[in-house]
C-alpha cells in the first residue's frame, strides 16, 4: 500500500455496520447507498461545461477539439434549477462533497448564482471548484460572496515556453498566477494547485513549481498523467511514477506522509519537515485506488458516470424533465449506484485501458 494512504474497505459502510452491531434496534436515518464493491457515494463532480479557453494537449488537443468539434448546445444543459435538485438527491443518498469543474467552469460568468443556490443545500460539508484560473480575476470575489471556499487552480509549468506547449495557448503563465493572486486576495482557503507532469514534457518543473508553491502558500499536487479519454495520445512511458516525483521533492525538501482526513482522499498528503506546509500526489496510475473510489460524476446535460473511465453515463436529466418526483430521482440515482462495479485503473493493463471511454473535459476531472 501507497504512503499516506489507508487501506481497506470505506469507513462510512463499516460505521454504519458497526453502528448496527452495537444497536440493531434502532437505525440510523439512513442506510448507506453501498455499489457492488461496498463503496457509499460520497464526492460528486460536476461538469457545468464541455467548452474551454484552452487546449491542454492532454485533455483537449486542438486536433481532436477545433473549430468543428461538436460542443453541447447550451439549451442542453441542465438548467441551475435542475442541477440544484440533482444535486440534492446525491446530497440525501450521501454525497457531501460537490467538486464544479469541466471543461471550464468558469466559461459559465453565472457561475455564483449556483453557488448560492447549492451552498445552503443542508448536508453540504465542501464545495471545491477546479478551474485552470484564467477568468478567477475578474469571478473570485462574486464566488466568495456566493459562498465558495476553496478553489484547485491548475498550472503545469512555471515557464511560459512549456506553459504555452503544455496548455496549447499564446497566454503567459502570469494569466494562472493572476488568478492565484485574485483568489488569494479574496479568502478563498486553501487554493490548491494540481500540475499533471508528463515526462519529457514537463518534468523538468517539478522543482520549481514545488519551489513556488512553498513560497506562495499555496498546496501542489502532482498528478499523474491519465489515459483519459481516447484523445491525448497517452503513453505510459509518459506517465512519471509518483514514487519519481516523490523521492525528488524529498531530495530538495524532506517530507514525510500525512494520515489521509478521509478515507476515499484521492491525494497522498506529505508534509515538509520544514514546516512549509504540505505537497501532495496523485498517484493513479502507479498506485490506484478504485478501491476506496466514492466518486459520481454527472455531465452538463446530467448524466450520471460511476467511473472517469467509462464509456457511457446514465440519463438523470430524462428522470427529471419526465416529471419524476425527488423519491423517484433518488431511486434512479440509487439504482445506477447499486449496479456499479467500476475499477478501471485496478483493471489497467501496461499499454493503458482499451475500448470507448467519455473525453475527461466532458465529464468533469
Ligand atoms: N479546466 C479546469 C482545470 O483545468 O482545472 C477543470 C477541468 S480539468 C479536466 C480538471 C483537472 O483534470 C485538471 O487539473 C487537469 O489538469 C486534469 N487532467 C485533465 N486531463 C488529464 C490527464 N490526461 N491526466 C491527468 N489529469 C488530467
Ligand atoms: Fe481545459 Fe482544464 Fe482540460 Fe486544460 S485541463 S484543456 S484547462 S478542461
Ligand atoms: Fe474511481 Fe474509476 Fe478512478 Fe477507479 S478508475 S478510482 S473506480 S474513477
Amino acid at each position: 500500500m501507497s504512503a499516506g494512504r489507508s487501506d481497506g474497505c470505506i469507513c462510512r459502510a463499516r460505521r454504519y455496520r458497526a453502528r448496527m452491531a452495537a444497536d440493531p434496534v434502532t437505525p440510523p436515518a439512513s442506510p448507506p447507498v453501498l455499489d457492488r464493491l461496498d463503496r457509499p457515494v460520497e464526492d460528486l463532480r460536476v461538469s457545468l461545461t464541455d467548452r474551454c479557453n484552452l487546449r491542454c494537449t492532454y485533455c483537449m488537443p486542438r486536433e481532436m477539439f477545433g473549430p468543428d468539434h461538436a460542443f453541447l448546445p447550451r439549451e442542453e444543459l441542465l438548467s441551475f434549477e435542475e442541477l440544484t435538485r440533482v444535486l440534492a438527491a446525491f446530497i440525501d443518498l450521501g454525497v457531501s462533497k460537490l467538486r464544479l469543474t469541466g471543461g471550464e467552469p468558469l466559461l459559465r460568468t453565472d457561475l455564483p448564482d449556483l453557488i448560492a443556490m447549492i451552498a445552503p443545500l443542508p448536508g453540504v460539508q465542501d464545495i471545491a471548484l477546479t478551474t485552470n484560473g484564467i477568468l478567477l480575476p475578474r469571478l473570485a470575489g462574486r464566488l466568495v460572496a456566493a459562498g465558495l471556499k476553496r478553489v484547485t487552480i491548475s498550472l503545469d509549468a512555471l515557464d511560459d515556453e512549456t506553459f504555452r506547449r503544455v496548455a496549447d495557448t499564446p497566454l503567459s503563465v502570469r494569466a494562472v498566477t493572476e488568478g492565484v493572486e485574485a483568489a488569494l486576495a479574496a479568502g478563498l482557503s486553501p487554493v490548491k494547485i494540481n500540475s499533471v507532469i508528463q515526462r519529457g514534457v514537463n518534468d523538468h518543473q517539478i522543482e520549481d513549481l514545488a519551489g513556488w508553491a512553498r513560497d506562495t502558500g499555496v498546496t501542489l499536487r502532482f498528478i499523474e498523467f491519465m489515459d483519459v479519454g481516447t484523445t491525448n495520445g497517452w503513453q505510459r512511458e509518459r506517465v512519471v511514477p509518483a514514487d519519481e516525483v516523490q523521492a525528488r521533492i524529498h531530495a530538495r525538501w524532506p517530507i514525510a506522509p500525512v494520515e489521509p482526513d478521509r478515507q476515499g482522499e484521492v491525494a497522498e498528503r506529505f508534509r515538509y519537515l520544514d514546516g512549509a506546509g504540505e505537497v501532495g500526489i496523485v498517484a493513479s496510475v502507479t498506485r490506484p485506488f478504485c478501491r476506496t473510489c466514492v466518486r459520481a460524476r454527472l455531465s452538463a446535460i446530467g448524466e450520471l458516470y460511476t467511473c472517469l473511465f467509462a464509456a457511457t453515463g446514465h440519463d438523470l436529466r430524462a428522470v427529471v424533465r419526465g416529471g419524476a418526483s425527488d423519491e423517484e430521482l433518488r431511486a434512479a440515482i440509487a439504482s445506477v449506484w447499486r449496479a456499479r462495479t467500476d475499477r478501471a485503473s485496478e483493471l489497467r493493463t501496461e499499454g493503458g485501458l482499451t475500448g470507448e471511454r467519455v473525453e475527461m473535459s466532458y465529464i468533469g476531472g
